[in-house]
């Protein structure tokens, strides 16, 4: 049988644990002057410690500067972002730097794995940067968790998209991030192998207790989320949970709101 549709006994509610994020009037202007651009106006949301959040809304609408000023790649320009417990805009570069190291992992469109580096490698980098020895043992149940252990001496040009996005969240899940951030993760990436990774994500959440906050345009990956939030010109404007979140009643509610 073809599984179009996560399964949908595995949510958890929402409620009694802190946020693993929190945005409080999170405003973030690029540039100065006339160039300005306002792209997020205030958002007010908080994200519960272990669960997956899908960011929606059209092209411009703010989703990547939401992303990048949740895991301190960005500074917002007013607002507060709380992540695991820590008030981002308190830390110096440094600080922030560690904190995205050691307690954030990322997944993007297009993988951003080191080319000249085997997977088993680009798997562990993490772990080296930080100047610690990856477990052998854990590598490889890593590895075989996202079905690379055959592929681990084999160098990112000779693996699918889809294997190479697998190996790029085995490389985000390493250091045990408390939040994984990805950012069109399967955008490009075909129906199946995009079902794979959003599989992954799904389990990362449910087994390991990572809080996932992921940015898609497509309603069937919303659906594997908890919570569906929807941007539109910087605005946070829905907000769909429980038995909304289906591809179906996701793909209407985009269409309501002209996304
Ligand atoms: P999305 O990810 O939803 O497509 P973005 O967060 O990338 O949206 O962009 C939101 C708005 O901010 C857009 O109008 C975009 O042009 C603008 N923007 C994003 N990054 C920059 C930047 N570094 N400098 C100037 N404008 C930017
Ligand atoms: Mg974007």
């Amino acid at each position: 049988m073809k599984t179009t549709q996560p399964p949908r006994t595995v949510h958890r509610p929402a409620t009694g644990r802190s946020p693993a994020l929190d945005l409080r009037s999170l405003q973030k202007t690029h540039g100065k002057g006339r160039q300005a651009v306002t792209a997020l106006h205030g958002i007010d949301h908080a994200i519960p410690s272990g669960s997956f959040t899908a960011v929606m809304g059209p092209s411009g609408s703010g989703k990547s500067t939401l992303l990048h000023c949740a895991a301190g790649l960005e500074r917002p320009t007013s607002g507060s972002v709380t992540l695991a417990g820590q008030e981002l805009s308190g830390l110096s570069e440094r600080q922030l730097t560690l904190l995205r190291r050691d307690r954030i992992g990322f997944v993007f469109q297009d993988f951003h794995l080191v080319p000249a580096l085997s997977v088993a490698a680009n798997v562990a980098l993490p772990l080296r940067l930080a100047g610690r020895r990856p477990d052998p043992h854990r590598l490889e149940e890593l590895l075989s968790n996202v079905g690379l252990l055959e592929k681990r001496h084999r160098r990112p040009a000779e693996l699918s998209g889809g294997q190479q996005q697998r190996a790029a969240l085995a490389r985000a899940l390493v250091t045990h991030p408390e939040v994984v951030f990805a950012d069109e993760p399967t955008g490009a990436l075909d129906r199946t192998s995009g079902r794979d990774v959003l599989k992954l994500l799904r389990d990362a959440v449910d087994d390991l207790g990572t809080t996932v906050v992921m940015v898609t345009h497509d309603p069937q990956a919303a659906a594997w989320a908890d919570e569906v939030v929807v941007l539109a010109d910087g605005w946070l404007v829905d907000r769909l949970t429980g038995p909304d979140v289906t591809a179906e009643t996701i793909a209407a509610r985009m269409a309501a709101l002209g996304v």
